[in-house]
């Protein structure tokens, strides 16, 4: 009986020290799988975005009329009729 007690205590004992592997794999996976969906989520944030100053619209440039001021800054506008009131303003 005695010998059998003791092999029981052993069994749970390394079930308790495998569940605390466990844990501590199943953290590491975690850990790593985290970071990898911000990078996946990153291309989609880092497309640059400009701002119309007459409306105050945010577009990305590929959809924005341009306007190259004199001192060769160049203004985003979401449509023409923006542009030519910020013409008409400056
Ligand atoms: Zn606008």
């Amino acid at each position: 009986m005695g010998i059998l007690l003791r092999f029981v205590l052993l069994l749970l004992l390394v079930m308790l020290v495998l569940r605390a592997l466990w844990r501590v794999v199943a953290g590491v996976i975690d850990g790593a799988t985290l970071p990898q969906g911000g990078r996946g989520g990153s291309p989609e944030r880092g497309v640059q975005m400009v701002r119309d100053p007459v409306c105050g619209t945010f577009l990305p440039p590929s959809n924005a009329v341009s306007l190259t001021e004199r001192g060769g800054e160049v203004r985003y506008f979401c449509s023409e009729k923006c542009r030519e009131a910020y013409k008409a303003r400056a």
